[in-house]
């Protein structure tokens, strides 16, 4: 598992313990003790994550820390010397609780620039797609706790190839290197860019709604249309990108779906080219997951009475259910959708778009909504992961 946030939030008190450690060769126990109280056994983990990139769940990392303090102590007594820290890891990893074959001593700095080298690509310094690979799941993750979607933006320089024709492929390589300044330069604190393929990249926008993204990739868009482009002196011609935009979870519930999303809407843009497309402009709104669970409906205002139905599939601008009872009132109505077993409940207000006469006495209802609030679409997407198997829009 990489490095996680959660991780990474309190890794720096614990580095400090640990560089502690290296130096006198025992934990100071108070900063210890303080630190787990406030993250529990999770720090255990981590340190030895720290120490070995063994991964261990948190029970089983208390166990085993405890387990190489011991060793440490017996190490010292039968050397009548002092034994660092790292030396009683390894040895315990080796011959005591064998997890490691072939251990190598490696400076920490050396570590930390191969493992960072890892996920960057060398052209353009920005991530890679293995970064990639493991941002996505940890933004959906993000998602699931507290209920920020997230944007990716998907961009294709324009007639690229000219570029290379024209001025030569070093020149084009140098054009890659000021998209990545660009993008460096428009992108918020938290926003991060990757070079995804030769000359596209995709850059992920934590906490953006799909108006928020189509706003910043028009800033990038603009940004590099009004850049001067130059190689060796020599001005370049004018350059371009185009840019497809989707957001998660609405147009999409799993990573290679929201990046063929935004490749989709990208594919729009390339239509006039120099230009940015969200993918919701060009397809359908939503991709509709099939549910089939009960439900209840209402019109507004206290002379209404529930009207018990089933949904047949539900997005995250609509619903279609069927009811076997009368027909529901026109206009706004108030959409019940409770699973108490898997503690989900979805409230929304929608109006009818379509009512269909069913046989003798069903009805099939369209209905539509907007969800605008981040626990609305929590909501809903909780119901839909407990209920429903995507299928393709
Ligand atoms: P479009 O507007 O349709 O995207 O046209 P395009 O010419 O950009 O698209 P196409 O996919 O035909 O060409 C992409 C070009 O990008 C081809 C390839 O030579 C160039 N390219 C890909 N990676 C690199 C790279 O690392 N350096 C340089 N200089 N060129 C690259
Ligand atoms: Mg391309
Ligand atoms: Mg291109």
């Amino acid at each position: 598992m990489p490095p996680t946030a959660n991780r990474k939030k309190y890794s720096d008190q614990l580095n400090s313990l640990l560089a502690t450690a290296r130096q006198s060769g025992v934990i100071p126990v108070g900063g210890w003790a303080e630190l787990e109280r406030t993250h529990g056994e999770e720090i255990y983990a981590e340190a030895l994550y720290q120490l070995t990139r063994l991964e261990f769940a948190p029970p089983e990392a208390k166990e085993a820390w405890l387990g190489v303090l011991v060793h440490q102590d017996a190490l010292r007594r039968k050397l009548a010397r002092n034994v660092s820290l790292i030396t009683a890891v390894c040895d315990y990893f080796l011959s005591v609780r064998p997890m490691v074959k072939e251990p190598i001593l490696v400076e920490l700095v050396m570590l930390r620039q191969s493992e960072e080298g890892a996920l960057r690509d060398e052209l353009t310094g920005l991530f890679n797609r293995r970064y990639l690979n493991q941002e996505l799941p940890s933004e959906m993750e993000r998602f699931r706790r507290f209920g920020h979607p997230f944007s990716v933006l998907m961009l294709d320089l324009d007639h690229f190839k000219q570029v290379n024709d024209t001025f030569g492929h070093l020149a084009g390589d140098q054009v890659l290197r000021d998209l990545a300044e660009l993008l460096h330069q428009t992108a918020r604190l938290y926003d991060r860019a990757v070079r995804y393929g030769g000359e596209e990249f995709l850059v992920v926008l934590p906490q953006v709604s799909r108006e928020e993204a189509v706003a910043a990739a028009e800033r990038i868009r603009e940004a590099v249309a009004g850049h001067a482009f130059r190689f060796e002196g020599r001005d370049l011609e004018p350059i371009t990108v185009s840019i497809g935009s989707a957001t998660f979870p609405m147009d999409a519930m799993d990573s290679e779906t929201l990046l063929s999303r935004a490749d989709q809407a990208l594919y729009q843009a390339k239509i006039t080219r120099n230009a940015v497309a969200a993918y919701q402009d060009t397809n359908r709104r939503h991709p509709r997951f099939p549910l089939d669970i009960p439900v209840n409906v209402r019109g507004m205002g206290p002379e209404h009475k529930f009207l018990p139905g089933r949904v047949k599939n539900i997005s995250f601008g609509g619903l279609l259910f069927e009811t076997d009872g009368a027909a529901p009132p026109d206009g706004m109505l108030e959409v019940i959708i409770a699973d108490p077993t898997r503690g989900a409940r979805f409230f929304t207000l929608a109006s009818v778009r379509r009512v269909e006469q069913d046989g003798e006495n069903g009805f099939h209802l369209g209905l539509s909504f907007e969800l605008s609030s981040p626990e609305e679409q929590k909501a809903l997407m909780t119901l839909i992961e407990a209920h429903a198997e995507p299928r393709a829009a």
